[in-house]
């Protein structure tokens, strides 16, 4: 039986066609979207769609409430060069590559501390896999940033990085996490993970981390107590049915550890993307439609939301104007003001590199809703509840690429040139 909100929300539905009514209402009586009716939801066309977009959103009310948080973080990445080929990927660079840089140590610092300076409370640390790298870089490099500016939350390292650690150190994966943990790392973005489905990703990837080594630096660090976040690839070669498998994989994950903070859809951005721009890949869809993408997140909110409750629409990838319209599709985050990116730009993105808290709160207040800043952990920093609005020097910042750089800059100046050691 249908009460309350769920009730009449269901009862004007009743132009939803007949298979997908049951699916919904059983949604919004809260029980658990089964996958099977999780792949039936994808398949929403027309009237159905919308309908799929206004459950999700009833239940981002229930679950999240009316705030929108974002996080003021600065990304680094702090090197292009890469040993891997993964199709999608148009910032990695060959290690004989002119374009190939590589940021010292000194450097990562200088541009967390000057982050922090500016009100950040997040660096997010992300890059290629240089040839014989030092197998403790990783750690080394967080304790650096540690002892320098230790307010600052440390983000950093996918788990194709983590696995790069450990294999070149020699330590287990549980140690090198340690190890990273007790240097001063905070959280694990949960990247690399594209598609968990190997037949994907050997068709998209080969080489890169495999679903079961994935799931295994996640889990372990998950038992160490270090949270990460999680999110998808699409718009490429995947299905539908792949995104809620993938989806069913992350909440059994979530379930057992609760370590996840969000989950972030991210769609391929593909004008520059190897797979895409040299054919490397036959039957590659030039990223996700829009359709796809409220989708996507619309899904996310029913088939995640119960374990997860964060759902983030990424501005990077698909625009301010649609990551304001997630909202209302099953989105309660707009993520981070960036400050620097270099993997989408260098993929085609063509939505700069840093928006500004002020702007951030000018598309969460349009939306109808409540921003508020918050920390990596979701914790609420400043909820704005009164109509006032933030004093960020982020948004006196008249020319980002002037004062923080940019890839396109990194690629063409040999300031920090990658060298072979
Ligand atoms: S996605 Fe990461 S591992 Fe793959 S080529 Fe790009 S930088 Fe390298």
């Amino acid at each position: 039986m249908n009460t309350g909100a769920a009730g009449s929300l269901l009862a004007s539905l009743d132009w939803v066609s007949r298979d997908l009514r049951p699916i919904l209402a059983r949604a919004l009586d809260g029980h658990e979207v089964s996958v099977e009716d999780g792949i039936a939801l994808a398949r929403a066309e027309g009237r159905d769609f919308h309908a799929l977009t206004l459950v999700a959103d009833e239940m981002r009310r229930r679950q999240a409430g009316e705030v929108v948080t974002y996080v003021v973080n600065r990304n680094v990445n702090f090197t292009n060069v890469c040993i891997k080929h993964c199709t999608f990927c148009a910032f990695s660079r060959d290690h004989r590559e002119e374009e190939g840089y590589f940021l010292p140590v000194a450097e990562v610092v200088r541009r967390a501390r000057e982050a922090s300076e500016l009100g950040a409370t997040e660096v997010c640390i992300q890059a290629g896999l240089p040839p014989k790298l030092d197998g403790r870089y990783y750690i080394d490099l967080t304790r650096a940033i540690t002892a320098a500016v230790p307010a600052l939350h440390i983000h950093a390292f996918s788990p194709e990085e983590v696995l790069y650690g450990s294999i070149r150190s020699g330590l287990p994966i549980r140690e090198y996490l340690a190890e990273l943990k007790a240097a001063g790392l905070g959280t694990l973005p949960g990247t690399s993970a594209e598609i968990l489905d190997q037949a994907i990703r050997d068709v998209i990837a080969r080489g890169r981390i495999t679903v079961e080594q994935w799931v295994d630096v996640i889990t372990t660090a998950h038992a160490l107590g270090i949270r990460t976040t999680s999110t998808i690839m699409y718009g490429h070669v995947e299905t539908p049915a792949h995104w809620i498998h993938h989806m069913a994989l992350l909440r059994a994950i979530q379930k057992d550890t609760g370590g996840f903070t969000e989950f972030v859809p991210l769609s391929l951005i593909h004008s520059e993307a190897p797979m895409w721009a040299k054919g490397l890949v036959p039957g590659v869809r030039p990223g996700a439609t829009g359709i796809e993408v409220v989708k996507m997140h619309a899904l996310a909110r029913l088939m995640l939301g119960p374990t997860f409750r964060n759902i983030q629409s990424s501005w990077v990838k698909e625009g301010p104007k649609l990551a304001q319209l997630l909202l209302s599709a099953g989105a309660n985050d707009l993520g981070g003001t960036l400050i620097n990116e270099s993997i989408s730009t260098s993929a085609g993105a063509q939505y700069g590199q840093l928006v500004g808290p002020a702007e951030l709160h000018r598309l969460i207040r349009d939306a109808g809703r409540v921003p508020a800043q918050r920390d990596t952990l979701y914790g609420l920093l400043h909820t704005y509840n009164d109509g006032e609005d933030p004093e960020s020097p982020l948004d006196k910042i008249e020319d980002a690429e002037a004062r923080f750089g940019s890839y396109r800059r990194l690629i063409a100046s040999g300031e920090f040139r990658f060298t072979r050691g």
